[in-house]
């Protein structure tokens, strides 16, 4: 599954006479089946907002996100917002995880929404947390978990809803250096067992480097595709 993002165009009206807020200026980009691209850019470039269009939980003002088939043909899905919810899942920064759900039921939460049933939510909970190296922890609250582990449940969650797109917003941002590095690798690890297409927003250059295929840099101001960048020396597992 290929993303297209063509001329994506979002103001935000920020209210009272104020000038609008032009987030993104007509950005196009794609990401290749089974690509890990990384979005990269200064804090403000509309990384956040981008990945919001993508994940279809925002309308662009002009422009169009599009999710095709290996093939060429359009995904089944919906256009539009409906093709983004149907399609990807996002990992985020401050893991957003429900602080008064198991880290089984937070994996699984995806799944209930859904409708599927709890024999099936319970295996596919077992199967991602320990994708994760999570599965001793199923019956613990979010609260008992360090950092990393919060985001291997935010990975895990986002995963449990068999996604085409595995979309994430600085999933690394909140960490500290090491245990940063060691998600990293599993990130990789993750992606090269899964196939997944990655979309991953970071305006960290060692870690866009170190993750992906490509580099879209975003510019300040306004958000413009400044320059993308084909990751020439590889990752380790090169
Ligand atoms: P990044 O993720 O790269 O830090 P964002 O996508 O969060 O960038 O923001 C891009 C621009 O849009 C910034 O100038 C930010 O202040 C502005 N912005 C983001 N969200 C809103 C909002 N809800 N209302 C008004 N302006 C916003
Ligand atoms: P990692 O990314 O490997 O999880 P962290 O820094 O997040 O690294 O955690 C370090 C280690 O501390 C974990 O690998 C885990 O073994 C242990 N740990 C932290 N909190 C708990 C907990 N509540 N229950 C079990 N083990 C824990």
């Amino acid at each position: 599954m290929r993303i297209e993002v063509d001329g994506v165009r979002v103001e935000y009206a920020s209210g009272r006479g104020r000038e609008p807020v032009l987030a993104l200026d007509g950005v196009s980009f794609e990401v290749g089946s089974g690509a890990f691209v990384a979005l990269l850019g200064p804090s403000g470039c509309g990384k956040s907002t981008l990945l919001a269009v993508v994940a279809g939980l925002m309308a662009p003002s002009a422009g169009e996100v599009r999710f095709v088939e290996e093939g060429g043909r359009p995904a089944a899905g919906g256009d539009g917002m409906g093709a983004g919810q149907a399609l990807s899942a996002v990992v985020f920064q401050e893991f957003a995880l429900f602080p008064w759900r198991t880290v089984m039921d937070n994996v699984t939460f995806g799944l209930e929404v859904r409708g599927v049933g709890s024999g099936a939510r319970r295996e596919a909970g077992r199967r991602y947390l320990e994708m994760v190296g999570l599965g001793s922890v199923a019956q613990r609250l979010p609260a008992e978990l360090s950092g990393g582990m919060k985001q291997r449940v935010g990975i895990a969650r986002a995963l449990a809803v068999e996604p085409r797109v595995l979309l994430m917003d600085e999933p690394l941002s909140a960490l500290d250096a090491q245990t940063r590095a060691l998600l990293q690798q599993d990130l990789l690890q993750l992606w090269e067992r899964t196939g997944k297409t990655v979309l991953y927003v970071t305006h960290n250059i060692e870690e866009a480097a170190f993750l992906s295929d490509r580099v879209v840099v975003l510019s300040r101001r306004p958000g413009r595709v400044k320059a993308e960048v084909v990751v020439p020396f590889g990752r380790p597992r090169d």
